[in-house]
C-alpha cells in the first residue's frame, strides 16, 4: 500500500472500509491463521511520578486514591491465571522509578517465572533505565509494552509536560530492542489535534522501529486532565464514531503492514460501542487481554471515562473476552503463550 492508500483507507468508512477489511483478514488468514491469545493483566499500582496531560492517574490529579497490590494478592491474581489457562501475563502500574518501586517488580517477577516459567511476561510499567531492564529481562520478563503515544513530536510536546522526554521513550524504546525483548508500542488515535498524516508518520515509525507487537487503541477523555476543557469535551464527543472507525481502520492497515505482528484489542473501544472489541479481533488484532486485577482496585484505575470492566471481577472478564473471541469467529487459544511471529521470525539467525 502507498501514502495516499493508506490515507485513503484510514478514513475510511461504509464500502470502501468493508474493502479494507476484507484485505486485512486476507492477510491474518494468510501469516498468522485464526488464533488469539490471551494475556491476563494485572493493574498492580496507579502511582504514578509523571503527569501525562491525557491520563487519569497522572501524579497530580489529587481526586485518586493511591494502591499498590501487596504480594499475596498479586499471588491470588496469578493463581487465577493458572485456572483460567490464560497463558501470559501483563503486569501494569504507573511509573515508578524509585528503589523500592524497582526491587518490588524485579522480586515480583523473579517469582512469577519461577513459579510459572511457561508464561510469557509483559510488563507495562512506562521509561526504565538499561540496566534496570536488564535485570527485569535476567528475571524472566519476556515482554516490554511502551506505547510511543505519537511518533510526532510536536504532538508528543502537547501531551506531555516539558520534562517528559520523548528522545528518552525512543532511547527505551531502543534499548529494549538491544536486549532482546518483545518489543510493544502503540498510539493513541482521536487525540485532539492530531492529522491523517501522523496517523501514517505513527505507521511509518512502527515499521522503522520493527516492533513486535502493538497496544493501540483511542483516546478517550478524562475530565480531571489538563487536556480535557469544554470546547474539547465537545469535539470529543461529536467526533466518538469518526475515532471509532478511524483505530478501526487503523489496526487493519497495520495488520497489513506488519502481518506477523501480534496487535492486542484496546479495551478503549469498548468504551464507544460495546463490540469495540470483537471488531477489533474482526478486523486484524489477534490478542485479548482479560483483566484479573481485583474489582476493589478497579475504581482506582480509571485511565479514562467510562473505563468499562470495573464492576466485574476476574472470572467475568474471562467469560466475557472467550466470548468476544468466539463471537469474532476465531479461535479461542488457551494455555500457550503466543509469543510474536514476528519477533520469532527476526530472531532467527539471531545469536
Ligand atoms: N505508565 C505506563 C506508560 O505510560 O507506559 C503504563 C501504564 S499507562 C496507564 C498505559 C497506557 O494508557 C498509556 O500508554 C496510554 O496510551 C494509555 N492511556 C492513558 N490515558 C488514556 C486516555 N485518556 N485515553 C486512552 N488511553 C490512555
Ligand atoms: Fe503515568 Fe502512564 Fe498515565 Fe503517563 S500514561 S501519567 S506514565 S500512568
Amino acid at each position: 500500500m502507498n501514502p495516499i492508500e493508506i490515507k485513503k483507507y484510514l478514513l475510511s468508512n461504509a464500502e470502501e472500509q468493508q474493502e479494507l477489511f476484507a484485505l486485512s483478514n486476507n492477510i491474518r488468514e494468510k501469516h498468522i491463521g485464526r488464533n488469539v491469545y490471551f494475556r491476563g493483566i494485572i493493574e498492580f499500582s496507579n502511582i504514578c511520578e509523571k503527569n501525562c496531560f491525557y491520563c487519569g492517574i497522572r501524579h497530580d490529579n489529587e481526586n485518586v486514591e493511591r494502591f499498590r497490590m501487596d504480594y499475596d494478592e498479586i499471588k491470588e491474581c496469578l493463581r487465577f491465571i493458572k485456572q483460567a489457562n490464560f497463558g501470559s501475563v501483563v503486569l501494569q502500574s504507573g511509573e515508578m522509578t524509585s528503589n523500592g518501586a524497582k526491587d518490588y517488580l524485579l522480586q515480583l517477577v523473579d517469582y512469577i517465572h519461577l513459579t510459572y516459567p511457561e508464561y510469557g511476561i509483559t510488563i507495562s510499567c512506562g521509561e526504565l533505565d538499561y540496566d534496570y531492564l536488564k535485570s527485569l529481562k535476567e528475571a524472566g520478563a519476556t515482554r516490554y509494552l511502551l506505547r510511543i503515544e505519537t511518533s510526532v513530536r510536536s504532538l508528543y510536546s502537547k501531551l506531555h509536560p516539558s520534562d517528559h522526554s520523548f528522545e528518552n521513550r525512543m532511547e527505551c524504546l531502543r534499548n529494549m530492542k538491544r536486549l532482546d525483548y518483545q518489543v510493544g508500542t502503540g498510539n493513541m488515535i482521536g487525540i485532539p489535534g492530531q492529522t491523517t498524516d501522523d496517523l501514517l508518520a505513527d505507521l511509518r515509525f512502527f515499521q522503522e522501529i520493527d516492533a513486535d507487537m502493538f497496544g493501540l487503541g483511542p483516546y478517550v477523555i478524562h475530565e480531571d486532565t489538563p487536556l480535557v476543557n469544554r470546547e474539547i469535551k465537545r469535539w470529543w464527543e461529536e467526533n466518538r464514531q469518526i475515532i471509532y472507525n478511524k483505530t478501526l481502520n487503523f489496526i487493519a492497515v497495520l495488520r497489513i503492514l506488519m502481518p506477523t505482528c501480534n496487535i492486542a484489542a484496546a479495551t478503549a473501544l469498548d468504551v464507544f460501542n460495546p463490540k469495540g472489541r470483537t471488531e477489533a479481533l474482526r478486523v486484524g488484532a489477534n490478542i485479548i487481554m482479560p483483566v484479573v486485577t481485583p474489582s476493589m482496585y478497579r475504581k482506582k484505575y480509571l485511565l479514562y471515562q467510562d473505563k468499562p470492566c470495573i464492576d466485574e471481577n476476574a472470572e467475568m472478564c474471562a467469560m466475557c473476552t472467550i466470548n468476544k473471541v468466539k463471537l469474532a469467529g476465531l479461535n479461542t487459544v488457551l494455555g500457550v503463550r503466543g509469543d510474536s511471529e514476528h519477533f520469532k521470525l527476526s530472531s532467527i539467525g539471531r545469536l
